[in-house]
């Protein structure tokens, strides 16, 4: 029996991880969720977007499934999702998209994986007006040797462990001299030592021409914290939309697993979110627990429901009429099957 810490998050959040949890639990996988709140709900209960007992509850499990949770933009609390990253030094973010037979969209055939290193730089929290007037704002974007250094080599051993053939790191250094261009420098340190996986760079406004215009070059994607946020939304979009794309945000000592996308209030509570990323996100949770028939099993019961384009949600089919509960159902069905 494994404990894993559950947070629902708001939004979409506790009905999409509800989903998870009921398709994880069809497909026989023992786990006893711990369930905490935090964001909006936290703060409703407890004044706090991140009490204590969430920390403590991921500290003693080591492994969290979370749905997302919403960040106010410009002012109000900082960023519940990286905060947590920040907490646990969860240093990588790794967000696949692959292509989903009977998902109409503008390319088959892609299967890239994006690592993003997911604690410094931008979103690190050092910013500030300048004075009270507020008539300038800076934001201080700093990037490590140590933190350069850990994600590339993340990047590469992920390619090596999972037989893909080429690394691309992605930069900006003919501008960001400093921040990109050391970052780049590293990646080409670490690149030496594995000879047997391709490695190649691209500056990032490149980048997002060719993955919009020929995306099967792709396989491994290493960038800096910004650019891997920005590139692996559109990478979800390449692959049928961030319904469908999962991410986890792994450290030495804990791991975190949701979807890429946020907590989409424009369509909470009308049982209309598609659930497969967070479902994804506990597939990925599951190969992190070396559950791997059960994560297999899942994986295929949810791209054969989706090939089949009746039972899914409308951001997949608008003719569907299909909620996410029934999705979800249509799921654990072919999972029972499928035994
Ligand atoms: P979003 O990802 O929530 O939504 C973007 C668009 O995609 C919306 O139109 C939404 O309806 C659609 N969408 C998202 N998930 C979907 C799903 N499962 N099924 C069908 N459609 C889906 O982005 P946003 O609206 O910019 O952000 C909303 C909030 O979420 C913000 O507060 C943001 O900070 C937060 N956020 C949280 C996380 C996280 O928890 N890891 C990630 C991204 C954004």
């Amino acid at each position: 029996m494994h404990k894993v810490t559950l947070i629902p998050g708001d939004g979409i959040g506790p009905s999409i991880t509800d989903a998870a949890v009921r398709i994880i639990e069809a497909a026989g996988v023992g786990i006893d969720w711990e369930k905490v709140e935090a964001g909006l709900p936290a703060i409703d209960k407890f004044k706090d977007p991140l009490p204590k007992e969430v920390i403590d509850s991921i500290e003693r499990n080591r492994v969290a499934l979370k749905g997302p949770l919403t960040t106010p933009v410009g002012s109000g609390f900082r960023s519940v999702n990286v905060a947590l990253r920040k907490e646990f030094d969860l240093y990588a973010n790794v967000r696949p998209a692959r292509s989903f037979e009977g998902v109409p969209s503008r390319y088959g055939q892609i299967d890239l994986v994006i690592v993003r290193e997911n604690t410094e730089e931008f979103y690190a929290g050092i910013e500030h007006y300048i004075d009270p007037q507020r008539s300038a704002a800076e934001t201080i974007g700093v990037v490590t040797r140590r933190g350069s250094e850990r994600i590339v080599k993340y990047a590469y051993e992920y390619a090596r462990s999972h037989n893909r053939k080429k690394v691309t790191t992605v930069h900006k250094a003919n501008i960001l001299k400093y921040t990109g261009g050391l970052f780049l420098d590293v990646s080409r340190h670490v690149a030496a030592g594995y000879p047997e996986i391709a490695t190649e760079d691209r500056i990032i406004d490149n980048m997002a021409m060719q993955m919009v215009m020929k995306p099967q070059q792709f396989d491994v994607i290493v960038t800096t914290n910004l650019f891997g946020d920005i590139l692996s939304d559109l990478a979800s979009g390449l692959v049928g939309g961030l319904g469908l794309a999962p991410g986890a945000n792994i450290g030495y000592s804990a791991a975190i697993f949701e979807a890429v996308h946020g907590s989409a209030p424009d369509i909470a509570g009308k049982n209309i979110a598609n659930p497969t990323a967070v479902i994804l996100g506990g597939v990925m949770m599951l190969r992190h627990l070396n559950e791997h028939a059960a994560a297999d099993r899942i994986e295929r019961c949810v791209r054969e429901v989706i090939k089949e384009a009746k039972n899914v949600t409308r951001d997949l089919n608008p003719d569907s009429g299909v909620g996410t509960t029934e999705m979800t159902q249509a799921i654990i069905d072919r999972i029972h099957a499928s035994s």
